[in-house]
């Protein structure tokens, strides 16, 4: 049985029925009546929104006018105090992607286009000027550039352990991040796990946007064999992030915080695995972002019953955000 999804002029991609099965099965048990409308969306690129994140290092004069023109507006502005004005994100309610920026020689890109759901880990992390920020997965760099948008940290460490998407990475940075800039910030490409162990009590934030079971491009799949043995091993992925939060939490100074995100959802890969953190980490404690949650629900929508320290966006039409979900941790 192959399954397409409704898409206009391009050969249409195709869902994979393994990967379809699999999640009707577990998110009808975990999301109850929610997950059909969620995997209407998920389903259909037809549905799908991207976010505009301009780059405050290299401003065009035209570029808000024409967003504005195109009936994108500013997302977040007014709701969140702490958000710096330089922070600037445009959405819409209408699918469609706004025409993605080609690489030139020597000159920086304007924007980067992303799911605005990805930015709620970045604006979860508070991240103030001179603050020592380790992104432990970061490829390919798009959480990076977003942080830097938002504060100028001291030292900011950027790792990503697969050697083709450390190299995505790194041409990300430099797309995006001005000379002397990018001379500041650190890529290595470690296995974050060991990461807590070689660089202890370093950071004042960790950013773990885990490597996980990624619903939306999984769904699309074109490799049936490769899908099905995905899936028989995503239960190895929980043990991955809980390991990498371990580390994250050694490389914090006292104090400091770690904001963990995924981009599935699956109870297993989020609130179970911090949960497990929480009661296996007598070091650590939840943070609340209720207030961000609550601050921003006009253009999200999130999963209720959730607790204070976490929260999971639900894509629905006309806010094709998510899945995300972030949850964020103290040391002591
Ligand atoms: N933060 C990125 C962004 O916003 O562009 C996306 C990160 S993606 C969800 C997770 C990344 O973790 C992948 O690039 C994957 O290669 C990397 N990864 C997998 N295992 C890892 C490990 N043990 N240590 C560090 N990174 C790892």
């Amino acid at each position: 049985r192959q399954v397409e999804s409704k898409t206009k002029g391009k050969p249409q991609k195709q869902i994979c029925p393994v990967v379809l099965d699999h999640f009707e099965e577990q998110y009808t048990a975990e999301l109850g009546d929610a997950w059909a409308s969620i995997r209407d969306v998920l389903t259909c690129p037809l549905y799908w929104q991207y976010a505009v994140l301009l780059n405050k290092f290299s401003q065009s004069p035209e570029l808000e006018s024409t967003l504005a023109v195109n009936g994108y507006h500013p997302a977040f502005r007014g709701s969140l105090p702490y958000l710096p004005s330089s922070f600037k994100c445009y959405i819409r309610r209408t699918p469609g992607r706004f025409p993605a920026q080609k690489h030139q020689a020597g000159k920086l890109k304007e924007y980067y286009l992303l799911n605005a759901a990805s930015l709620l880990p970045v604006l979860a992390m508070e991240v103030k000027d001179g603050e020592d920020v380790l992104d432990l997965c970061a490829a390919p760099g798009g959480k990076s550039v977003a942080i830097l948008q938002c504060a100028c940290p001291g030292q900011f460490h950027c790792n990503e352990y697969d050697d083709l998407r450390s190299r995505w990475l790194k041409q990300t940075i430099e797309s995006f991040i001005p000379e002397p800039l990018v001379n500041l910030i650190m890529v290595s490409k470690l296995d974050g796990r060991q990461i807590g162990d070689l660089k202890p009590e370093l950071y004042d934030k960790v950013l773990v946007d885990a490597p996980c079971s990624n619903d939306r491009s999984w769904l699309f799949s074109s490799d049936i064999q490769q899908a099905t043995l995905r899936l028989i091993k995503r239960k190895e992925l929980s043990s991955l992030q809980f390991q990498l939060i371990r580390s994250a939490i050694k490389a914090l100074r006292p104090g400091g915080s770690l904001v963990y995100s995924t981009c599935t959802l699956s109870k297993a890969e989020n609130s179970d695995v911090i949960n497990l953190i929480l009661n296996s980490c007598s070091n650590v404690m939840p943070v609340d972002i209720s207030q961000m949650a609550k601050a921003v629900c006009h253009e999200f929508s999130f999963l209720s019953g959730m607790q204070q320290h976490e929260l999971l966006v639900l894509p629905e039409k006309g806010r094709a955000w998510g899945p995300m979900y972030v949850a964020k941790l103290r040391k002591m």
